[in-house]
């Protein structure tokens, strides 16, 4: 039987999404132990305390359905982002949630614009929709948007982009995003994801929320994966117009948040001692590996999210294979069309300082 014929149209071109590889895994095949893994751009820090003990709090529920609304959570962000609780809509992940906008919004023939070298659920978002992508050249590795503005046609229905970029780490101003708001037509969406934001100082954090009220068509994306340290509850989302919202609530699955999740994120959004500690900790890190690249004459893109990429200007699969050795996981990125690049999420102060002497270690022997 071949199942693929079978399936919908858009699915035979897919191939699954390919994460970071298990520490277990590596372990497994090589017979390893102590191994460290800094290649999913997780939160080092582990799961913080608060979030912890919303966590058991709400264990015993655990027989009852979750709140299909999200009532408490999505009250806790209405506080702290100054909007009402009817533009928000909570996913599992961000990444369920932008699935949903296509769902809801994008079907086949139509076009979706995106920069190339961007987060690749775009990219598998839009084959397996049937939709045509639009993938408009990178400017120095982060989105051109002047170019992706031009691609617009009436035929375009969304717009995805990533702010810091992943895989890249590029960030784009406040002051080019508004200009690019303001260039796209009132019918094209803008998927504006923002799931490193909180890593980005603040006098340069690009004020979002508040351009919700001036386009209509914009659709703010943030994550508890990242900075929030959550990325195994799965929980984000979406901030937009309240009839779009409404619109995507009619195609949401009425339990798609986990009760654990729900409690979790909403115990992470109060703990700021823990949101600033890796904040803090993502700078001084970040810092080691600029210092590192830059003594060792390596190119690296600077990065305002929670991890770096280097480019070694040649084929990087031999440094990755022998850093696995070292018992070191970073992320290969040659899905995203970067063969020589790596990308290396910042962890711990002496992971990292593993990762440095690993990598010294292999580009000294000449790997
Ligand atoms: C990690 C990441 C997300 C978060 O995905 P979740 O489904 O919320 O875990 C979203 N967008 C980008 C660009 C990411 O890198």
């Amino acid at each position: 039987m071949n199942y693929l014929a079978l399936a919908n149209a858009g699915v035979e071109k897919l191939h699954p999404y390919q994460p970071g590889k298990p520490v277990e895994e590596l372990e497994r095949e090589l017979g390893i132990s102590n191994s460290i893994k800094l290649a999913s751009n997780e939160n080092p820090l582990g799961l913080g305390a608060k979030a912890r003990a919303a966590i058991e709090r709400a264990l015993p529920e655990l027989a009852r359905y979750p709140d299909a609304n999200g009532f408490a959570l999505k009250s806790a962000l209405a506080e702290k982002l100054a909007v009402n609780t009817d533009q928000l809509i909570l996913g599992n992940g961000s990444n369920e949630l932008i699935d949903l906008v296509y769902h809801t919004f994008v079907s086949a023939g139509q076009q979706v614009v995106y920069s190339q070298y961007t987060f690749i659920v775009y990219a598998l978002a839009t084959q397996g929709h049937g939709a045509e992508a639009v993938v408009v050249p990178a400017k120095d590795l982060g989105h051109d948007l002047d170019a992706m503005a031009a691609a617009i046609t009436e035929r375009t229905k969304l717009v995805c982009i990533t702010n810091p970029n992943n895989p890249t780490g590029t960030f784009l101003t406040k002051a080019q995003l508004s200009a690019f708001l303001a260039n796209v037509p009132s019918q094209v969406l803008v998927i504006l994801d923002e799931a490193y934001t909180e890593y980005v100082a603040e006098d340069e954090r690009h004020p979002s929320i508040d351009w919700l009220a001036q386009y209509p068509n914009l659709i703010v994306s943030r994550t508890f994966s990242k900075a929030y340290g959550l990325a195994g509850l799965r929980v984000g989302y979406m901030v937009a117009h309240p009839e779009l919202i409404s619109v995507l609530n009619r195609v949401r699955e009425p339990f798609n948040c986990n009760s654990l999740a729900l409690a979790a994120a909403e115990a992470a959004l109060g703990d700021t001692e823990y949101l600033n500690e890796a904040v803090g900790l993502n700078q001084r890190e970040m810092a080691r590996y600029e210092a590192f690249f830059e003594s060792q004459g390596i190119s690296y893109v600077k990065s305002r999210a929670n991890f770096i990429t280097l480019d070694l200007k040649r084929d990087a699969t031999p440094v990755y294979d022998a850093l696995l050795r070292e018992g070191v996981i970073v992320r290969p990125i040659a899905g995203y069309g970067l063969p020589t690049c790596l990308r290396i999420s910042i962890g711990l102060e002496q992971e990292n300082q593993r990762c440095i002497e690993a990598l010294a270690k292999v580009l000294s022997q000449g790997v």
